[in-house]
């Protein structure tokens, strides 16, 4: 994004903001919109007097209907429930890593080493960000959004993915998912950019809070010596050290939005000859094409037959499809997740109008449709995403892509009832719970957005 440049008057704005909480009172009714971005991980909505398409929140406080495992735990699991409490989140830990069962990582830790690496990661979710959680309610980049794609990256695994990683390749991915936004402030690039934020200046303008999350997490495995080279380690482990880490930075990188259509290009070149690889490897006429859970379960696995920069592209692009999957995720999650970013995406619109910046796209409360939004983003980023991830891991993404366009359709048929209604659509509030990251407080009106309006 070009770096915009500021008037005095907003730069004197902009200046003080940083270091005065009263800066600027962010209102927000509730009202949202959706979006169609480029720039940000982003769907849309709109909030305001309006219709809604179905009871699509729960109320009640969820429980698991049995404790995560490894087996359990999958692409259609609830992340609301997963990350409702510290407790929740840790045996989703515990499920995941089980010495005997779970992944692994190479080197030596034991739980009590793991468990505090991951209380390290989840502490930088809470982090406040001087000069923008004052003004900013952070909804969507959450410590919940981390769990959600840390569940949702091993289900795309476990579905397919694993056959093109090996063992410490995965496990990696899972450890990247978990830390790929944390310390995010709820806002653009852009607009730390555009306003001249300390964090701009110090980050630079490529991937800013995308490199400030890859670091922050090779710090945190210095710090609890998890994934570090020791004197005495034989070459072959600190060798799968050292790439283990490289495919955590890699892939934390890669999930910048602004680097998706390049990311994209370079899987579809590859995906020719890394599923002729596969083919090859397949015994027994078990399928053809894309990844299956078949493969993985029956132990396909092309790992080594791959390039190690390939193996990075599609541990990333295996990250980067995880970390926009709320659109291929059942209606209800797909739906909630939907108001949850559009309400932060608001939020920066409102701070945006006070300093008197031209607002960035698809942040405009007053005008924005989440319905076209969520259309639009649909249209142009999900569906194409979702057609190359089936060709590569196709269980996955046979299931997502599936999902994705039966969401779609809700979504045109709200589209159609506000133009014919004349009302925009109006959907319930329900953010992520305190333990799970949410630092705001609901305002009046917001969690009782009326149903069925139509
Ligand atoms: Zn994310």
């Amino acid at each position: 994004m070009p770096r915009k440049k500021l008037s005095s008057l907003n730069q004197k704005k902009v200046r003080r903001a940083w270091f005065n909480p009263d800066w600027m009172v962010v209102s927000s009714p509730c009202r949202s919109s959706f979006w169609m971005i480029p720039a940000i991980h982003g769907l849309l909505i709109v909030l305001t007097p309006a219709c809604t398409e179905s009871d699509l929140i729960k109320d009640d406080n969820s429980t698991w209907s049995s404790p995560p495992t490894f087996e359990n735990l999958a692409l259609d699991s609830d992340p609301f429930v997963n990350a409702e409490t510290k407790d929740s989140q840790l045996a989703v830990l515990h499920a995941l890593f089980d010495p005997k069962t779970g992944y692994r990582l190479p080197g030596t830790y034991d739980k009590a080493k793991l468990e505090a690496l991951f209380l390290d990661i989840r502490a930088g979710y809470f982090v406040k960000t001087e000069g923008i959680d004052e003004h900013i309610r952070r909804e969507y980049h959450t410590f919940t959004h981390a769990l959600d794609i840390v569940v949702t990256i091993h289900g795309l695994l476990r579905e397919g993915g694993a056959v093109f990683l090996n063992e410490h390749e995965q496990s990696a991915l899972v450890l990247a998912a978990l830390a790929h936004d944390v310390l995010h402030c709820g806002v653009s690039n852009a607009f730390l950019i555009n306003v001249n934020h300390p964090l701009a200046t110090k980050w630079g303008a490529k991937s800013l809070q995308e490199r400030r999350s890859a670091d922050h997490t090779l710090m945190l495995l210095d710090k609890h010596k998890v994934l570090v080279a020791k004197d005495g380690m034989e070459d072959s482990l600190k060798n799968s050290i050292a790439d283990t880490r490289t495919i955590i930075e890699e892939a934390i990188l890669w999930t910048d939005m602004a680097r998706h259509k390049e990311q994209m290009e370079k899987v579809a070149a590859a995906l020719g000859k890394v599923i002729a690889v596969l083919e090859q490897v397949r015994k027994g006429g078990i399928g053809k094409g894309g990844a299956t859970v078949e493969d993985v379960r029956t132990g396909v696995n092309v790992a080594s037959l791959l390039d190690k920069e390939t193996r990075i592209l599609l541990a990333a692009f295996f990250l980067h499809c995880a970390d926009i999957s709320n659109p291929s995720k059942d209606w209800v999650l797909c739906e909630r997740w939907a108001v949850i970013v559009m309400n932060e995406f608001f939020s920066q619109g409102d701070v945006e109008r006070k300093l008197g910046h031209k607002l960035s796209m698809n942040c405009d409360r007053e005008s924005v449709s989440v319905s076209k939004c969520q259309l639009g983003f649909g249209t142009y980023v999900i569906r194409s995403l979702l057609q190359l991830l089936e060709k590569l891991v196709y269980t996955a993404g046979s299931k997502s892509l599936e999902n994705f366009e039966a969401n779609h359709k809700h979504w045109e048929k709200i589209a159609k009832k506000e133009a014919e209604s004349g009302k925009p659509y109006l959907m319930k509030l329900n953010p992520p719970s305190k333990e799970g990251g949410w630092l705001g407080e609901l305002r009046e009106g917001e969690d009782r957005v009326p149903n069925s309006r139509h």
